[in-house]
């Protein structure tokens, strides 16, 4: 154990699983969240019930947080950012948005992404169309216990699009990634619409279908098997209106034919872009951005979370679209190489 605090930069998942795994080993940890809160963008977008646990975002994340503020090993910076940093591995020095600085062994990074502003997609409806909207807005919909309703005049809606890919696999608008986990939530988001509203009709827009590993049957065969949902391979033209429904035009690539349909709502899954603070974060610390704009991991399987600077770590979706159990695996697997380097366990942890 040493002295000196490691600081976490980002209070989501990744992070929160960082402060934690230090503090179960007795290791202090300064937590800095630019938001006025912690949890990230489960908490702070106010997800519903997560992928795959079924558990509510504000009990599973929430979980987290609780156990974090309450460490004593934990000391929490919420509103707070890092303005300047210098030192070397074991001795480093940061300089905080409150003037206050803090010296820290290691670092942390778990900065996390950005979601896709879907009026960069201005042909697929949002912001033109109220009762065009995201993902997110569907989650908080449910977790606010309002229930999926037209942004435009409150009804139930009869008929959803859910839209994969928007804002992801899109060399149009330089998004070349798949974030990994849209596929999945969608299919999530249709059951509990379907559970919801039981008139209601819901499919998904798709390319491909990636609900990866074991999703696949409970998330893309149950969708379609005890919850109904209709599958549509296809390729979006346009979202319009009639005056009166959504219009989704577009190609049935299966059948090589134009469809055109009307819906009451259209969902966009919208993808998970590098965090928009990256090129500053990458000056401040000197680490490299790999070419998407993610923080570049310096190995797959060398250190786990080593960047392009010694002593500094990263972990979760600032390395690239994570899912949560992934960002808390990472959380984990970067505090414990920062460890290792302060115990001095081979100077290969620091490189
Ligand atoms: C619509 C949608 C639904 C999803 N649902 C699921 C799901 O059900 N299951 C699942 O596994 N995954 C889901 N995901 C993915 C999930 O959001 C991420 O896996 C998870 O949020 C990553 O955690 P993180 O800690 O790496 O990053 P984040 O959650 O993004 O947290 C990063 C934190 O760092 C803070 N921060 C950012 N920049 C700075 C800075 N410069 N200084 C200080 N603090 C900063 C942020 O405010 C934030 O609190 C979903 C994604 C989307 C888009
Ligand atoms: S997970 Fe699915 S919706 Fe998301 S980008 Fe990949 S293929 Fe598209």
């Amino acid at each position: 154990m040493t002295s000196k605090p490691v600081l976490i930069v980002g209070g989501g998942p990744a992070g929160l699983a960082a402060a934690h795994a230090l503090a179960t080993i007795g290791q202090t940890s300064v937590l800095v969240e630019k938001e006025d809160r912690l949890g990230g963008a489960p908490i702070l977008s106010g997800y519903a019930k997560l992928v795959p646990s079924g558990e509510w975002a504000k009990d599973a994340i929430g979980g987290m947080v609780e156990r974090v503020e309450s460490n004593g090993l934990v000391t929490v910076k919420t509103g707070t950012t890092v303005s300047e940093f210098s030192g070397e591995p074991g001795n480093f020095s940061a300089k905080l948005s409150d003037g206050k600085s803090v010296d820290a062994a290691a670092t942390v990074l778990c900065t996390g992404f950005t979601h896709f502003d879907s009026v960069n997609k201005p042909e697929w409806g949002f912001g033109t169309f109220p009762d065009v909207v995201t993902t997110t807005q569907v989650e908080q919909m449910i977790s606010s216990g309002a229930g999926v309703r037209c942004p435009s005049d409150g009804r139930k809606p009869k008929r959803v699009a859910i839209l994969l890919c928007v804002g992801s696999r899109d060399r149009q608008i330089g998004r070349e990634w798949c974030s990994k986990i849209c596929c999945t939530v969608s299919a999530n988001l249709a059951m509990e619409i379907r559970e919801e509203i039981e008139d209601c009709h819901v499919y998904i827009y798709y390319m491909d279908i990636r609900t990866f590993g074991l999703y696949e049957t409970s998330y893309y065969w149950r969708s379609q098997e005890e919850f109904k949902v209709k599958y549509i391979k296809a390729r979006i033209a346009e979202v319009t209106s009639d005056g009166e429904k959504l219009i989704v035009k577009g190609e049935d690539t299966l059948v090589k034919r134009p469809i055109t349909i009307p819906f009451d709502m259209v969902v966009h899954a919208i993808g998970m872009d590098p965090n928009v603070d990256n090129m500053l974060l990458s000056t401040i610390f000197d680490v490299e951005l790999e070419p998407h704009g993610y923080i570049d991991k310096k190995a797959a399987y060398g250190t786990l979370g080593a960047t392009s600077r010694p002593g500094v770590f990263v972990a979760g979706s600032a390395t690239s679209p994570e899912t949560i159990d992934d960002s808390i695996a990472q959380g984990n697997a970067a505090a414990m190489s920062a460890y290792a380097m302060l115990q001095g366990a081979g100077k290969v942890a620091a490189e």
